[in-house]
């Protein structure tokens, strides 16, 4: 029997960071939303233990060092398997993003697992397995519209974004989060991004208000480090975007739009200009 799995990127409508507490990591505060990019996952059980991982599309470590890996050992320990896992992960999100591309392969392999081999978790227990590997990975089990807080693992659904599209442009440069979240001065931030007000307009169903509060603080870092994050959110703005703003700790950037033309020909000068390795339209979806 084969299981399959598709793992959906995020990006950020808003991103503040409250306070960094003494163990070292940041409180936040951040609105999540899937986006219509995903990874495919498909899982078979072989007789032979252990875990074989097999990867298209990107050159990334099959081992312990893939979070996907992670995620299957966690769960043949936790559960005593005997039996093995042969996963496939075949790899669009771009990598090292801001997208949280690995958190949801880590997401999809608990949810395919869980199936695979009827363990019969429940959403909050894959949850909270998958925050012992990465603080995004508890909202990725479920994707969609979310309220994320403390280090990430309170989440509260919201509703979806009213229909729109988007431009979704990585640059050619790795922004490494722990730079980012190393970087930032959590007590001194220049503006906080009115996360009240956005779940107000998202309940509302008002795309003008969700654009409007769109915010990210990480930008303080990462738009002074890497002129080109700057450079794309200024492009989408002055080609018909109601906003656009960088995910995560970057570099990614996303524009939204009431126009799908608009949004076409934006795409199109970023791939002409070379600003981006890897630019999308697309759209947010539910996961
Ligand atoms: P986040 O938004 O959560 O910070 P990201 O999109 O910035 O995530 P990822 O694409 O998840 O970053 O990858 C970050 C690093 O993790 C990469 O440098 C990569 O080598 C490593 N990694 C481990 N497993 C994976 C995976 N399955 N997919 C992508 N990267 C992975």
């Amino acid at each position: 029997m084969m299981r399959k799995e598709k793992a959906y990127a995020k990006v950020n409508l808003a991103l503040d960071v409250l306070r960094k507490r003494p163990d070292g990591y940041h409180e936040v505060r951040m609105i999540m939303q899937t986006v219509d990019i995903c990874d495919e996952l498909t899982f078979e059980k072989t007789k032979e233990p252990g875990i074989t991982l097999w990867i298209e599309g990107a050159d990334l470590p099959a081992d312990t060092d893939n979070l996907a890996y992670r995620a299957a050992a966690l769960v043949l320990e936790e559960k005593k398997i005997r039996e093995g896992v042969r996963i496939t992960l075949k790899k669009r999100i771009p990598i090292a993003a801001g997208m949280a591309g690995g958190s949801a392969d880590a997401a999809a392999v608990l949810r395919g697992m869980n199936e695979l081999f009827a363990l019969g978790y429940s959403t909050k227990e894959l949850q909270m397995l998958g925050v012992r590997l990465g603080a995004d990975i508890p909202y990725c089990v479920q994707g969609g519209t979310m309220l994320s807080e403390g280090i990430g693992e309170i989440l509260t659904p919201l509703s979806t974004p009213p229909a729109c599209h988007l431009v979704v442009a990585k640059p050619d440069i790795n922004v490494s989060t722990a730079f980012v979240y190393g970087h930032l001065q959590a007590d001194s931030l220049p503006f906080h991004p009115d996360i009240d007000g956005m779940v107000h307009a998202l309940a509302a169903g008002s795309l003008k208000g969700i654009t409007d509060r769109m915010g990210n603080v990480l930008e303080t870092v990462t738009v002074q480090e890497y002129p080109i994050v700057g450079q794309l959110k200024k492009l989408m703005c002055g080609m018909g975007a109601e906003n656009a703003l960088m995910s995560g700790s970057g570099p990614t950037v996303f524009g939204v739009y009431t126009d799908q033309g608009k949004a076409r020909e934006t795409a199109a000068v970023i791939e002409e200009k070379k600003l981006a390795g890897a630019v999308f339209v697309t759209s947010f979806c539910r996961a």
